[in-house]
Formats: C-alpha cells, structure tokens, sequence
C-alpha cells in the first residue's frame, strides 16, 4: 500500500475497514472496486459493489457510530480520504431541516440494519432532538398561519427632528403575537424567515402595511412624514423585492420618496452587489439609510459607495455620548463628515433626556429612542401623531 496525506492506494484482497471498526474517515473511490458485507448468521452478504466516484464509510463517519459493514477492494484500490471534519463542518453549515432530515434518514437505516441482523432496535437519535431541526419545521408552519391569520402586527417607533422636535418619521417594527408562545422577538422572527422562502410574503406584509398605515398618518398630522422600513440583507442581492415594493407603493397611492429603505451594516454582504441594489432603488425614488452604522464591517465603505440618505447610528455607540469624551469626540466627527457628504443623521436607542439636548447640541438631526417615544400600534400613533387642540403643545 502507498499512501500520501489525502490519497491511498489498496491492494486486491484487503480490507478497508471492518464490522465495529471505529470510523476515521470516508472514501471516495477514484480506481479500483470495493465490495461492502455484512455478517449475518456467520455468512458474508453482500451489500453493494462499488466503483469509481462512489463513497463509502461515510454514515458511520456522519453520525459516530462505529462501522456496521466490511469494505474489502476486490480489484486494486486508489481511494481519497474524506476526513470527520470535513464532512462535520458540512453538515453543521446546513440548515437545521436538511441536518434533522439526514438524521432521521440515517436512524431509520440503522433500525432497519438491526432488526435485519437481529439486533436491538436504534434508539431515536440524540443528534435529531439536539439539531432543532422538527421545532423549526413546526415554527415555519406557525409563521405561515401567523401571515395569513393576522397574528403579524406592524409597530411605528418615532424619528424626531432635533432642531424642531417634530416627528419627521417613524420606523415600523414588526411584531408576532403568537398564539401559545407569546410575543415572539423581531431577531428570531426575522433569522427564521430569512432561512425560509417567508422573508419575502413577511417582508411585503410589512411594507403593505406600512404604507396602509402611513396614507392615514399623513392625513392624521396633516403633514409629510417619511416611513423607515428595514430590509433583510436578503432581498439586496436582486430587483425582486424592489419592484414588488414599488409596485404596492404606486397602487396605493404613495411616493418612493416618502420611504426609507434601512439596510443594516451588521451584517456582511457583497459591496459591489449592494451599491448596484442601492442606485436601483434611488432610481425607483427610494430613500435609503445605513442602519446601525459603526457596528458593521465597512461603514466608511457604505457611506462613500452607497451615497445614503441618512446614517443610523448604532444605540451601543449612542449610550456613552454623555458619559465619554472620546464617543462624544467622534460622534462630532462623524456628524461633521455625514454634513460635508450631505447625509442626515439619525441617533438611535436615545432613551434619556440628556442624550437628546447633547445630541441636539452637538448638531445631530433626528433621534430615535425611548426617550423620544416607544414602538406604537397603529391607533396610538395615529393618536401620537394629532396635532394638539389650539393652545396645547405638539407632540407630532
Ligand atoms: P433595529 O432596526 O435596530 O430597530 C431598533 C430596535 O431598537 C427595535 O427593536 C426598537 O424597539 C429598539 N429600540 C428603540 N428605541 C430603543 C431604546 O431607546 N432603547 C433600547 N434598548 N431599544 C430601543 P425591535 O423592534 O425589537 O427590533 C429589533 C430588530 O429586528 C431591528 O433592529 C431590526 O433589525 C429587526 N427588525 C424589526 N422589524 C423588522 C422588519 O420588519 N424587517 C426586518 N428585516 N427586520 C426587522
Ligand atoms: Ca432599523
Ligand atoms: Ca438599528
């Protein structure tokens, strides 16, 4: 036998690995022929023949038993060793789905191999309950209902001018109010539907609703006010998302331009991709904004290439404004810089009165944040949004 560190060649007549054997690795057959056994009553039978382009030895090696079978090469062998690791760093970057699928698949191979050799049934694979996979194909369904069944509620969180104090905008928020498990939070809603086709319907869902909504707080404040709506990195990478939004925006009577697209730096997408999608949508009129600016992997590259309209600035960075000379010294750089490239900017996660006077003092045009106003329903915006009887102050 000759052997380098990903390569061995076998003889004629010699066996690759044995029954109870421990796996350490899969073959890919490249020359040659193997025969894969079974012992059952004393007496070799045969499972497969194999040849080249074909692996073996790799369920053992995916779920860690030890081997059932005997691969012994019936005709001289070069064989390419595919390492645990290898296959493990697939399996793990797979979708939780595709690995509980794989899993059940495998247990119920297995079963099927004991019961044939006489041997006690696989118990149900620790892998299987561990993987997540069943709980997320139920929670896929749930979410499904939840579209059709109105259980998805869209909240508007105002933006204030810091100068006037008005509310120039609110982002909408959605929101899942499900039946057994509650309200279920934003992130997990929106990472499920993201590793599903549901990022588009629950995407549009909220755009509909956000222009529905936004058409009657106009008329409310009597007065423009611009809608944030946040994009998930996955409609960035072609026109689709784009064209559905501009569509249900016209038919509905509303403007591109009263919209603004967010899209979040924090996480990481092709650059080139992205400023394509973005001059796409400025095209169609859309406004665009780069959330959670200063967390991400380029925001200087995002503010010169995308040409924003506005700059979210990230409430981790907002927070110690008060307290910290050198994050009040660059957030007065950054407003300097986003004033010179013409960008607005907003402060997120203000949750105190003194961050909006520092924050208005140091030139910063819109907040974001309790201090400003939580998430609202639709009504309470609505209500938020009124102006004032005569001789009463304006909230909106
Ligand atoms: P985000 O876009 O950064 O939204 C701001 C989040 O900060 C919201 O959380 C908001 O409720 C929260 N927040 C606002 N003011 C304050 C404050 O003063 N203090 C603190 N501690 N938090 C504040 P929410 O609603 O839980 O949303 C979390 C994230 O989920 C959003 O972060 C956004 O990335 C994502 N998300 C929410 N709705 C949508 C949606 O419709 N589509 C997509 N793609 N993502 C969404
Ligand atoms: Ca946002
Ligand atoms: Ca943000």
């Amino acid at each position: 036998m000759s052997s380098d560190s990903y390569q061995i060649s076998k003889p004629a007549g010699e066996v690759i690995f044995r029954e109870g054997d421990p796996a350490d690795c899969a073959y890919v057959i490249e020359q040659g022929h193997v025969q894969v056994t079974v012992n059952r009553d004393d007496e070799q039978v045969v499972l497969s023949d194999l040849g080249p382009g074909e692996i073996l030895g790799e369920m053992a090696v995916i779920d860690q038993y030890s081997r059932t079978a005997t691969a012994t090469v019936i005709e001289d062998c070069v064989l390419t060793l595919v390492t645990p690791e290898q296959i493990r760093q697939r399996i793990d970057q797979s979708d939780a789905v595709v690995r509980s699928l794989l899993d059940i698949l495998l247990t119920r191979y297995r079963s099927e191999l004991s019961l044939e050799q006489g041997l006690p049934m696989e118990a149900e694979s620790v892998f299987l309950k561990q993987s997540g996979g069943i709980e997320k194909i139920r929670f896929e369904n749930d979410l499904r209902r939840g579209l059709d069944n109105g259980e998805i509620n869209v909240v508007y969180q105002p933006i204030n001018c810091l100068r006037s104090g008005m509310t120039s905008g609110l982002e909408a928020l959605v929101r899942w109010d499900h039946p057994t498990q509650g309200t279920i939070p934003p992130e997990r809603l929106i990472t499920l539907a993201e590793e599903t086709d549901l990022i588009v319907p629950l995407s549009l869902y909220v755009f509909r609703a956000a222009v529905a909504d936004f058409a009657e707080f106009r008329a409310v404040a009597q007065r423009d006010l611009f809608a944030s709506v946040n994009v998930s990195p996955k409609h960035t990478v072609d026109s689709e998302f784009l064209n559905r939004a501009w569509d249900i925006c016209t038919q509905a009577g509303g403007r591109p331009d009263q919209i603004m697209l967010e899209l979040t730096e924090s996480v990481m997408v092709d650059i080139q991709q992205l400023t394509s999608w973005v001059r796409t949508a400025k095209a169609m009129g859309f406004r665009i904004s780069v959330d959670d600016f200063g967390t991400g992997y380029a925001s200087l590259e995002y503010l010169t290439r995308l040409e924003p309209h506005t700059v979210k600035i990230d409430q981790d960075f907002i927070r110690p404004v008060t307290s910290d000379p050198r994050h009040a010294a660059v957030m007065r750089k950054v407003i300097e810089m986003a004033r010179e490239l013409d960008v607005l900017v907003i402060a997120e996660g203000v949750e105190a009165p003194e961050h909006v006077r520092v924050l208005a003092d140091m030139g910063c045009d819109m907040a974001q944040g309790y201090a400003v106003g939580r998430p609202l329903t639709r009504s309470r915006a609505a209500e938020f949004l009124a102006p004032a009887p005569a001789g009463g102050r304006s909230r909106g």
